[in-house]
């Protein structure tokens, strides 16, 4: 089978590498700043040259969509083995991203480019007096967001105008995700919308697998469908949503492999980067039959404790990154077969976490009240 390389060295590449593994896939990661090669999930750092990979690896993928614009992965990105170059274009950018959105009539929040200070009064009567402002590239995790009337538009960087968005604030029900996997043929299967919770702009925890409402989830599916099929999409792509009184507005898209589908490493028999390494490497797309509902629970600024391990049922993904207030280090994903089993294992997980995680893994069990059974894809 043809080895991959994926482009950066965080904690989704490291998954994805696992997930290789258990295939007997070959899939390294490249440190695109230091520009060194990690095989497999090691940490093991070794030189290459742009040439040694561009022999070696018949596949290129990436785990982020920001990648640095230096030498080496201009030729690597140049190279037919990189996959979805016009998604890479289109969605690392979000005015590319909006404007793609609007082209293919998929509903979003109305927007501006703001390209100068006095872009923002007009804006905002445009789009109402609550907006949310972004910059167009590099902002994640609430990064690179503003708030009006909040937030104060002198805050603004000004360095930053022509590179940002203004977008209408949407009182959104809840928020949704989809994790969908397109391969060469055009063939696509998707995994059930996971429910979101942010708090910060940063994700802290996920419920998917439950019983969807099956019109959201066609709705879901006919959308991100339409998006891949215009960029002639390959492997996972996820699509964040805000669900407004039934209805869908997508937020963001991601040309890889997301923390939302995280839960699929518990949840399903084929998880988001299994999936990802098939649709790149020609292997048939799995039919998933059965979805087992699962929580996510990031776990976000915190020190490692081995006591988590102590709770067998859980399954603990460590991602060996550096605690920093708000960085994302791990997560933690539970299901059982009953609500009561559920409800033990959490309880005896909570003890071993800071406040701020029992304070999500609560508000969790809460919204986790439905049938923890496995279940059919579709009615
Ligand atoms: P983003 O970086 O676009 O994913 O935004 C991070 C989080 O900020 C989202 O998950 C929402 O919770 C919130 N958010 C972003 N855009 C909007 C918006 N237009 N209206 C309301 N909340 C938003």
């Amino acid at each position: 089978m043809k080895p991959v390389l994926v482009l950066g060295h965080g904690q989704l590449g490291l998954m994805m590498a696992a997930a290789g593994a258990r295939l007997g896939l070959h899939v390294d990661r490249l440190d695109t700043e230091a520009e060194d090669l990690l095989p497999g999930t090691s940490f093991m750092r070794l030189p290459v040259t742009k040439d040694s990979l561009l022999e070696t690896y018949p596949v290129i993928t990436a785990e982020k969509e920001h990648l640095p614009d230096s030498e080496l992965v201009q030729a690597l990105r140049a190279a037919p083995a990189w996959t979805n170059r016009q998604a890479f274009v289109d969605l690392a950018d979000r005015f590319h991203e909006k404007q793609l959105l609007d082209r293919l009539e998929i509903p979003t929040s109305p927007w501006r480019l703001l390209s100068k200070p006095d872009d923002v009064d007009p804006a905002r009567l445009a789009l109402g007096e609550r907006v949310v402002i972004k910059v167009t590239r590099g902002g994640y995790d609430g990064r690179g967001q503003w708030r009006l009337p909040e937030d104060d538009p002198d805050q603004l960087p000004d360095d930053r105008y022509g590179a940002m968005i203004a977008e209408a604030f949407v009182g959104f029900d809840r928020e949704v995700s989809l994790v969908g996997v397109r391969n060469r043929r055009g063939e696509t299967r998707y995994l059930p919308l996971a429910e979101n919770v942010h708090h910060d702009g940063i994700l802290r925890y996920s419920i998917a697998g439950e019983e969807v409402n099956p019109f959201m989830q066609r709705q879901a599916e006919a959308l991100l469908g339409r998006i891949m099929e215009d960029l002639d999409y390959v492997g996972v792509m996820a699509m964040e949503c805000f669900d407004v009184d039934g209805k869908l507005l997508v937020n963001e898209l991601a040309p890889r492999v997301h923390n939302s589908g995280h839960w699929s490493q518990l949840g399903t028999e084929h998880d988001q980067f299994a999936l990802h390494l098939r649709a790149l490497l020609d292997l048939p797309l799995p039919e998933t039959e059965y979805f087992r509902p699962t929580l996510m629970l990031n776990l976000i600024g915190c020190d490692f404790d081995p006591a988590w391990l102590s709770v067998p049922e859980i399954q603990c993904h460590w991602y060996g990154k550096e605690p920093r207030p708000g960085r994302k280090l791990g997560h933690i994903n539970i299901n059982a077969v009953s609500m009561a089993e559920f409800r033990d294992v959490c309880t005896r997980l909570r003890k071993f976490l800071d406040n701020e995680h029992q304070r999500m893994l609560d508000e969790a069990l809460a919204h986790y009240k439905r049938d923890a059974g496995g279940r059919k894809r579709r009615d």
